[in-house]
């Protein structure tokens, strides 16, 4: 597929024409940079959310879940220095009234703004560069001076004074604040031993500036992060294994190696020992997906610090005690959501001249696994056998029952939201028992019986 403009609005369209994603309250006309997830966009999400547990969860025997609250001290974001540091440079286009993201225009241009940089440094390189910069709605180059803008955003949760700003509480801005703070919990109250991992899924929210780019910058999104806790001799040997680890992860769920590429942080806030992002190439450009990175000490000793509780570990061996490192990988749902899609969509011509979309989804990735058709629908006896399969078959797959229109235009409706399988019951079945499974990305038709349906599909999907 080529990457431009034209196959981003296809993929927009086809998710939102195809029950993946709408855009929030949009019969009041949208709400900016948040989405919802369609029937078809909820099933893949939750398998998404399901592989990924899978790989860091179930096959890790040292790794523990975890589901924390939305809603956290405000403390937690003092400690973090999200308070205080957590922003992004915003400009507005004189011209048009764009908001824009300072770092973001630079960044287009080969120059690279640094986190840690002050609002006077970002505006001498946004003058340096003024020539070279465009807005990306109206093509000016005349900006307003950059402000930061602190990304989290603020409720009024339990402030019940007229003062809404008196104490903010916040919405959190990232899952792994709430990994941090239970470490003790979690020590205190399982058998791990580090080195060991916490990992959650869990929604997180954001004041993004721009909100372009369709899910990959969403205001509320969801993240699926892994914190691991390890000796300080071993956080960079760990960390190693992480990025082989994730990087093989993105091949299994059947993402193309070609799309896929490392970036590695050059400018390293101070308490970072190493920080690698795995990106993909999206319709924009190849951008991260995910962050892996060599944390320190720093989050287990600020939460110390600012809560006044020992935050260590002691080795009930050598009875050594420390302050464990931090290997961490992060990477949001929604954007996974996005690459998958996108690696998945294909436009096929196909021999008779016709084309159709397919989504050659992984069968576990796969919104429904199969659908189930009779011949027609105007016949209750095809009708209540195909019923009868259906009926079965759901109980272990998502399935759907399809009778409507001519069998072609329900494979090409299958085709596009990925099912793998569909199967038609026809006379003969009726009479021998022989339903037609047909593979989507073949298109092959196989006879096999109903009888042995449950082993068939068993070797599929349970491999
Ligand atoms: P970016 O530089 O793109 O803003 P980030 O470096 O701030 O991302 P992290 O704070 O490292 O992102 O968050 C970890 C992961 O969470 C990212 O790799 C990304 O997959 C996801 N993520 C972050 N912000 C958003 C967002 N606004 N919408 C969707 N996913 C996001």
């Amino acid at each position: 597929m080529t990457n431009d403009i034209d196959t981003m609005n296809k993929i927009v369209s086809f998710a939102k024409r195809r029950g993946f994603v709408f855009p929030s309250s949009e019969i009041y006309g949208g709400f900016g940079a948040v989405y919802d997830f369609g029937p078809y966009g909820t099933e893949l999400a939750k398998n998404i959310r399901e592989f990924w547990w899978k790989k860091m969860v179930q096959e890790n025997d040292n790794i523990v879940g975890l589901d924390s609250s939305i809603f956290m001290s405000p403390k937690v974001w003092e400690a973090s220095g999200h308070v205080g540091g957590f922003s992004d440079p915003l400009s507005e286009c004189k011209q048009c009234h764009t908001r824009v993201r300072v770092d973001h225009l630079l960044e287009d241009i080969g120059v690279f703004a640094d986190e840690k940089m002050t609002e006077g440094e970002i505006n001498e390189l946004l003058l340096e560069n003024k020539e070279k910069l465009r807005c990306p709605k109206c093509g000016s180059s005349n900006f307003s001076e950059a402000k930061s803008f602190n990304l989290l955003v603020q409720s009024n949760l339990g402030n019940f004074t007229s003062d809404w700003n008196k104490e903010p509480t916040y919405l959190r801005g990232e899952t792994c604040q709430g990994i941090y703070v239970n470490f003790k919990n979690v020590l205190d109250s399982t058998r791990v031993k580090v080195p060991f991992g916490i990992a959650q899924i869990g929604k997180a929210f954001r004041n993004e500036i721009t909100a372009r780019q369709f899910i990959f910058r969403k205001r509320e999104f969801e993240q699926m992060e892994m914190q691991m806790f390890v000796h300080p001799d071993d956080a960079m040997d760990t960390y190693e294994k992480w990025r082989e680890k994730r990087w093989q992860y993105y091949l299994e769920m059947g993402i193309k190696e070609e799309n896929l590429k490392w970036h590695e942080h050059e400018n390293l806030v101070f308490y970072a020992k190493a920080a690698w992002d795995i990106e993909y190439k999206f319709p924009f450009g190849f951008k991260e997906l995910e962050g892996i990175h060599a944390r320190g000490d720093y989050d287990l000793t600020q939460h110390a610090k600012y809560s006044g509780k020992k935050l260590e570990y002691r080795n009930p061996q050598t009875g050594e005690v420390f302050v464990p490192h931090v290997v961490e990988t992060s990477v949001g749902l929604d954007r996974t959501f996005l690459a998958v899609l996108t690696d998945a969509y294909v436009e096929e011509k196909l021999e008779d001249g016709k084309s159709r979309t397919v989504l050659k989804l992984p069968a576990n990735l796969a919104p429904i696994k199969i659908a189930v058709f009779p011949l027609m629908k105007n016949k209750p006896e095809l009708v209540a056998k195909a019923r009868e399969v259906f009926d079965e078959l759901k109980m272990k797959y998502m399935c759907e029952f399809d009778d409507n229109g001519n069998v072609g235009k329900r494979y090409r409706r299958q085709d596009e939201i990925g099912t793998p399988y569909c199967i038609t019951i026809d006379f003969d079945t009726l009479e021998t028992g022989v339903v037609t499974v047909r593979d989507r990305d073949t298109m092959e038709q196989e006879k096999v019986n109903i009888k042995e349906l449950p082993s068939y599909f068993r070797d599929i999907f349970d491999k």
